[in-house]
């Protein structure tokens, strides 16, 4: 069985004709990855070697963590 990555969080995936969101493992891996691919040719041309940043970065998460009002995991 021919397995690839989700190119979105990187899961082995079986490349099988009844995994409609090949390569993608999901429909949400699927949908991230066209929102981003959409966001990013719409407000910054696409560059050489950024194609890294396509993808959400952990230290990204870290910055939007950090910017979340203290209350925002309380009731
Ligand atoms: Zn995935």
């Amino acid at each position: 069985m021919t397995k690839v990555n989700c190119p979105t969080c990187q899961k082995a995936v079986e490349w099988a004709p009844e995994n409609v969101h090949r390569p993608f493992c999901c429909k949400k891996c699927q949908l991230i990855d066209l929102g981003e691919w959409a966001t990013e040719s719409h407000s910054i041309p696409v560059k050489l070697g950024r194609q890294s940043d396509l993808h959400i970065d952990p230290e990204d998460i870290e910055d939007l963590l950090m910017q979340t009002p203290d209350n925002f995991f309380k009731e």
